[in-house]
């Protein structure tokens, strides 16, 4: 069986009226999942809300507050980009522990998949980009604290690049951060990753491929990290509202198969997160989300 980490309250929050979050991608997808002979292949876990104290292993303490409790000031929300309610706070929570989680059930079962994560753009005190706390930190952070675990690697393959994961990792030899991502889009300014793919608008399914299979294998041989995190966003798609690549739903599949094979074929255990995705009907999301899992079954025989 293929962990899945889900719960119902991703999709429990009320936005304002065309507001660009696909907030019902999270409930469509497992619903997707649940009602298809996937559900035969799958295994569902809920996660808890994080550890607050993981959290500000990573954020800065007074801004954790600031957000829990409503106090940020209104310009730091607008970069957010979402209005406060505590249904963000209790969303957010769930999904912060919902990669940590997905990290425990990847080290157990070898692939673990989270059907929320990927909030990249969340530094140490301001988010940013939809992003309040940065999940695939707080769950590389908790991956070090197993003995066994020495070396995390972040394979950021969201269309955006990692710009908080990439700051907040800026001097840590045990978390190496890789990020393939659009040269001209969100965020602006692009702090160094660890390593930094950068590709162009308009870039071919073939034209990403061939560059990712040019760095991939060598950076698994020179980091021999201990697990990988894994962020899938989708919106590489050629048809993506905020992505400008020119990628098929048959490359994201590729994409997904490719870096899975590699851990596999290592031995390293990844833990991925659906990472962004950006459609006005939050349903055309659902098919290309589903990529990763088909890939996942494939390469790990489920
Ligand atoms: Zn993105």
């Amino acid at each position: 069986m293929l962990p899945l980490i889900y719960h119902s309250q991703y999709s429990a929050l009320t936005l304002p009226d065309k507001h660009r979050y696909p907030i019902n991608k999270y409930r469509l997808l497992f619903e997707a999942i649940f009602h298809s002979e996937l559900s035969n292949k799958v295994s569902i876990h809920q996660p808890n809300r994080a550890d607050i104290t993981k959290i500000k292993a990573i954020h800065d303490s007074e801004y954790v507050d600031d957000l829990l409790f409503n106090r940020l000031p209104a310009a730091k929300m607008r970069r957010i980009g979402f209005p406060w309610s505590d249904e963000l706070i209790n969303r957010t929570l769930l999904s912060t522990g919902g990669t940590q989680l997905t990290v425990d059930l990847a080290l157990e079962h070898g692939i673990a998949i989270h059907l929320s994560g990927g909030y990249h753009h969340a530094h140490h005190d301001f988010g940013s980009g939809f992003c309040l706390f940065n999940d695939l930190a707080i769950a590389a952070k908790h991956a070090l604290s197993f003995s066994h675990i020495d070396k995390v690697m972040i394979i950021d393959c969201d269309v955006h690049h990692g710009d908080g994961t990439a700051t907040l990792f800026a001097d840590d030899p045990n978390i190496i951060t890789f990020s393939v991502h659009c040269d001209k889009n969100f965020p602006a300014r692009k702090p160094d990753s660890d390593v930094d793919l950068a590709l162009e608008r308009n870039t071919s399914t073939d034209d990403y491929l061939t560059a990712l299979k040019g760095v991939l294998p060598l950076l698994l041989a020179q980091h021999r990290p201990d697990l990988v995190i894994y962020d899938a966003g989708v919106d590489i798609h050629q048809h993506d509202e905020l992505g400008y690549f020119d990628i098929s739903k048959q490359g994201l599949y590729q994409r997904d198969h490719y870096i899975l094979a590699q851990s596999k074929a290592q031995n390293i255990p990844v833990a991925a997160v659906i990472g962004g995705g950006y459609r006005t009907n939050h349903q055309d999301l659902v098919e290309l989300h589903l990529q990763l899992i088909y890939a996942a079954l494939l390469v790990h025989n489920k």
